[in-house]
């Protein structure tokens, strides 16, 4: 390919692009080491419902690295798709979620739902629902205290197997939300075809909702298209309580963000949870 592209070709290979490929090969290289020693940490930021009380949470994952502090799941989840590295990772996210589940509700907290971010590589690999079958069979945690996050993307490249996909979830009783709502393509009657239980709308409208009255627009659009099939509605990145007033006026259903908390370790999660229990917003 260099060839072909004659003079052209020097632009692959300038000092900034063999840094970048020798930044990525060593961060491979740390990310295998932190899959083998199992050096991840699993954190979990709650969503409340409208009266205040937390819901449910979302397991985010976290790698602490030993000289870069926490990297960031947006930098290295990439990465692991195109390595494939993903696979391993996602099972150790899996069963961390189901156990710290368990844990929770033999702690007093009850059964608390979870919701796990997937990637598009894990759900489309054939084994996916025996995977699922068989983590929820070890770890023993009820099927209906998963839920399970996509991006629209993942749904758009395969439609009817991952149709087929959502409706054994569904039959599981594993409900099914799609993440990022209104970022990628998809045109919103394709979701009556769906069965999905949730939608959760995209930080990047919730943001501009109280600056844009475009945003406004479309986040109505979304919540009373939404609720018209049935579905329930999340926002995510809610940082202010402009943010959150507005939401609720419009009819959301579910609220997350920094403004309420941020993702945290299980043992924080325990101590938010008990000091929260008897309040109201
Ligand atoms: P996501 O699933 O959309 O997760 C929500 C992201 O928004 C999280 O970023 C969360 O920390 C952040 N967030 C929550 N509230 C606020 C807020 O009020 N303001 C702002 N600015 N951000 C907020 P995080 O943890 O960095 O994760 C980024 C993305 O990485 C996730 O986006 C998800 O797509 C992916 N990811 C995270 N954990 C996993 C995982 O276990 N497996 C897979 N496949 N992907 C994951
Ligand atoms: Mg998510
Ligand atoms: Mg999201
Ligand atoms: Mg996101």
């Amino acid at each position: 390919r260099a060839k072909q592209q004659g003079r052209n070709a020097y632009q692959w290979f300038t000092p900034e692009v063999m840094t970048q490929l020798g930044e990525r090969v060593a961060l491979r290289n740390e990310l295998q080491g932190a899959i083998e020693t199992e050096a991840f940490e699993l954190h979990y930021q709650p969503l409340l419902d409208r009266a205040g009380r937390v819901a449910s949470v979302e397991a985010l994952l976290r790698w602490p690295h030993p000289e870069r502090g926490y990297i960031s799941p947006a930098v290295f989840i990439p990465l692991a798709e195109d390595t494939g590295q993903i696979i391993p990772i996602s099972r150790w996210v899996l069963q961390r979620a189901c156990r710290d589940m368990r844990a929770l509700a033999k702690a007093g907290q009850g059964e608390l739902p979870v919701a796990v971010n997937l990637s598009p590589l894990q759900f489309h690999r054939s084994n996916f629902l025996a995977s699922l079958r068989q983590t929820l069979a070890e770890t023993g945690l009820p099927a209906r205290q998963l839920a399970l996050e996509l991006t629209e993307g993942v749904l758009m490249d395969d439609t009817e197997g991952a149709i087929d996909i959502l409706h054994a979830l569904r039959g599981m009783g594993i409900a099914v939300a799609i993440d990022d709502f209104g970022t990628g393509f998809s045109s919103l009657s394709y979701l009556k075809h769906l069965p999905i239980h949730t939608i959760k709308i995209d930080r990047s409208f919730v943001d501009e909702v109280t600056r844009s009255r475009d945003d406004e627009a479309i986040i109505q659009g979304i919540l009373s298209m939404a609720h018209h099939l049935d579905l329930e509605v999340v926002a995510e990145g809610i940082e202010c309580e402009a943010q959150h007033r507005l939401l609720m006026a419009h009819g959301c259903d579910r609220f997350q963000g920094f403004h309420f908390a941020r993702p945290m370790p299980l043992d924080w999660l325990v101590a938010f949870l008990d000091e929260r229990a008897p309040t109201l917003l």
